[in-house]
């Protein structure tokens, strides 16, 4: 019999599969690194692992205790995952603009969603940032993972993502390209594939347009997971070797051609760093480069957004969408 003991097991080893139709025929070879193939759905479940692993083995989170964190996406339902198989109890905070679909979701594995408003200053104490501190002091046994400055976040990915990627290419990958939130997937993936190619692998960071990675003031933009406006402590500025800055509307023009033409549905995100890849494919012009790309989430949590044609009008973007057949109306 062939059976994992636990859903825990089948975290990481995600597939590499070929982009063909969106790459317009530019001639590297430019393969998806799909995420949502995890069993939390997205890469986040690889960071939940290795943090509450490690905090296990360092006391800070003992048996019976409680994982807090100000998140209401997908590092939430990695560690909600985690947590309900491991016996530890888990609440999440998030500010109330966040959808109750997200919310459900994570109420769902069994964690509690704590809602504070959206419309106060990060400074006031019902913002979700000191709701969350308050919560971690006053909860016995509470543990934060903080995500943005949690060391184990990049660390998953230099003993997973990395290794992984340079495996199944077998040490064939020219070049990465991931987008940037925490920073914890280039900073990790890029290490280990700049070290273990002795440099050769290039690594390339996706950003939407206004985020602080390409020079933003981090204004605001619609794509969800990525960008910031600050610098993370996850985030190894020694890393990329270039930045690739994407608009929304690139962003979701690419979002729709993966899941039309490649049969992915992924999230915005996903659409971003593919839309950067397949940029950067075209400028190479190199039969022998091989370009992974990452996709970090499915796109059924964005049926309402990305894939909704009066979400997309509302913003202008869907002509952009639905013309994004070719490349010189997507890019
Ligand atoms: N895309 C999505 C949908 C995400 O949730 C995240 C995590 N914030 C990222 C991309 C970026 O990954 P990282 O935090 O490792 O930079």
């Amino acid at each position: 019999m062939r059976y994992a003991n636990s859903l825990l097991d089948l975290v990481g080893n995600t597939p590499l599969v070929r982009l063909t139709k969106t790459t317009d025929g530019a001639k590297p070879l430019v393969l998806a690194k799909v995420e949502y193939f995890n069993p939390g759905g997205s890469v986040k479940d690889r960071i939940a692992v290795r943090m509450v692993e490690a905090a296990e083995a360092s006391g800070e989170l003992k048996p019976g205790g409680t994982i807090v964190e100000p998140t209401s996406g997908n590092t939430g339902v990695g560690l909600a995952m985690v947590a309900q198989q491991k016996g530890y109890k888990c609440v999440f905070v998030c500010p109330d603009k966040v959808s109750e679909d997200k919310r459900n979701v994570l109420k769902a594995y069994g964690a509690e969603v704590v809602v504070c408003p959206t419309a106060v200053a990060p400074e006031h104490p019902d913002s979700y940032y000191n709701v969350s501190d308050r919560l971690v002091q006053e909860i016995e046994g509470a543990w934060k993972p903080n995500q943005y400055a949690n060391v184990n976040n990049p660390i998953s990915h230099y003993e997973s993502t990395g290794p992984e990627i340079w495996q199944q290419t077998e040490g064939r990958i020219t070049h990465f390209v991931t987008g940037v939130g925490t920073g914890g997937t280039i900073s990790g993936t890029g290490k280990y594939l700049k070290e273990v190619s002795g440099g050769k692998v290039q690594i390339i960071g996706a950003d939407p347009e206004g985020s602080v990675y390409s020079g933003g003031t981090g204004r605001p933009y619609l794509v969800e997971g990525v960008g910031e406006d600050f610098w993370p402590e996850t985030y190894d500025k020694t890393i990329a070797d270039r930045i690739i800055e994407v608009s929304d509307a690139d962003s979701f023009a690419t979002t729709r051609r993966l899941a039309r033409e490649e049969a992915m549905l992924v999230g915005g995100s996903a659409g971003m760093a593919a839309a950067a890849a397949i940029r950067l494919a075209h400028e190479l012009d190199d039969p022998d480069a091989v370009i992974v790309v990452l996709l970090p989430d499915g796109g059924r949590g964005y049926l309402t957004k990305v894939f909704n044609d009066d979400w997309l009008a509302q913003y202008g973007f869907l002509g952009h969408a639905r013309q994004g057949t070719t490349l010189g109306e997507v890019l």
